[in-house]
């Protein structure tokens, strides 16, 4: 008999996962899938860290390690948030964990009581809500649409501000739209939340060197908004390193001991030789990550002139950051597939551009942006024209 708890009922599978998972069975059966499911650079790791893991190995770091990450490791990110973003973040305020998502949750989890609010501007990376879920918070999703640049102004998010309210997660530039604040936008906002002291920021810059418009500002480096900001970032993106799982949270020292106490108890400090892969990658030359961010950028031109291609998908303007595109495709529901079925909504014609023209992307709703399709575009630039060739012929051949 099964018995499973009210928290695990209440949870949803990640869509990403669940989608990409969807397109290797797919694959292993035989079929010429193109995965635009997950968000993950196709690239190798760079040799020089490859190099840094081999060298742990034949050094022996085989032993349990810090509950918060290795010293080394911690004073690398810390050298980092100071010489990148000018932000203050001593070892000591620097927890590292099997990702950026594990310090998410660790972070929400720390902080977040039953029925507090948390607001998130969407579109938002799937995981934030079931985050939320679990620590019994409550979601407070605001939709921010195309129009307004899929950004929240400071006045929408003054707008819901309540008591309750204990964290406000931003995302820049974000997953699944690319957008990016801007310093001026931030500002903005870090003067709204000046007048909200007991509320906490979580920052995630996981997509921080993905920028087509320049080195990213930090919400985290506003003074009035000292001791509240939590950064949240990691080598899978920028270094290609998304199996190693390493991530990271820089935050005020009494939420870093929390999830330094919360870690300890359930999966102990992280792997020792990506640790030490990591610590290459922030100490090691940076040419690498230009390198991906540039093939990103040809990437995302690619991808962006072919989707604005494709009738009944609206893509204004080409996003900052990240790279994944967010078409609205709502102009497309109510249409009928070849062999007579009606597409109600973008669960289904992601599921019909799967089926039928071999492509998978991941329907918006589950960045609660139900209008949306989201295709990743971390891939090489001969299967993005094959990916949206087919997905242009699929849409075309709707009634
Ligand atoms: N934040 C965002 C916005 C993401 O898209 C992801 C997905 N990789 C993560 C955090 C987690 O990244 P990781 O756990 O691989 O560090
Ligand atoms: N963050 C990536 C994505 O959105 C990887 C998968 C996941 O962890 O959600 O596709």
């Amino acid at each position: 008999m099964e018995q499973l708890s009210a928290r695990l009922l209440a949870l949803s599978p990640s869509a990403t996962l669940a989608m990409s998972q969807k397109s290797q069975e797919l694959k292993a059966q035989g079929l010429d899938i193109i995965n635009l499911s997950v968000g993950e650079p196709d690239f190798n790791t760079p040799d020089h860290i490859k190099e840094a893991a081999k060298q742990a190995v034949d050094n022996n770091f085989s032993f349990y390690t810090p509950v918060p990450g290795y010293m080394s490791l911690r004073q690398a990110i810390s050298d980092k948030l100071k010489r990148e973003n000018g932000v203050d973040f001593a070892p000591a305020q620097i927890v590292v964990g099997n990702g950026a998502k594990q310090e998410i949750c660790n972070v929400i989890l720390s902080v977040v009581d039953k029925g507090d609010e948390v607001i998130i501007p969407t579109p938002a990376w799937v995981s934030y809500f079931e985050m939320v879920k679990l620590a019994e918070g409550v979601n407070v999703p605001f939709l921010c649409g195309q129009d307004q640049d899929f950004k929240i102004t400071a006045s929408q998010l003054e707008s819901l501000i309540t008591p309750k309210t204990k964290v406000v997660l931003l995302c820049s530039p974000s997953n699944p739209t690319g957008a990016i604040y801007s310093k001026d936008e931030l500002a903005a906002i870090a003067q709204v939340l000046a007048k909200h002291p007991r509320v906490i920021v979580i920052a995630d810059e996981i997509y921080e060197h993905i920028s087509y418009c320049g080195q990213l500002t930090s919400i985290a480096s506003f003074p009035e908004l000292k001791d509240r900001v939590v950064i949240i970032n990691g080598v899978s993106k920028a270094y290609a390193m998304t199996g190693w799982r390493i991530g990271y949270c820089a935050a005020p020292l009494w939420i870093a001991k929390a999830v330094t106490k919360l870690q300890g108890q359930y999966t102990s400090g992280c792997s020792s030789i990506a640790q030490k892969a990591a610590e290459a990658a922030y100490n090691g030359s940076q040419e690498c990550v230009e390198t991906m961010r540039q093939a990103f950028e040809r990437r995302c031109d690619l991808i962006v002139s072919m989707v604005q291609q494709i009738p009944g998908f609206r893509l204004d303007k080409k996003p900052q950051g990240a790279f994944y595109v967010f078409p609205d495709v709502s102009a497309l529901f109510g249409r009928q597939t070849p062999d007579g079925k009606t597409i109600a909504n973008a669960d289904e014609l992601a599921m019909y551009i799967l089926e039928q023209g071999h492509v998978a992307g991941v329907t918006g709703a589950a960045f609660g942006a139900p209008a949306c399709i989201r295709f990743s575009y971390a891939t090489s630039e001969d299967k993005i024209t094959e990916a949206m060739r087919r997905v242009k012929e699929c849409v075309e051949k709707l009634k």
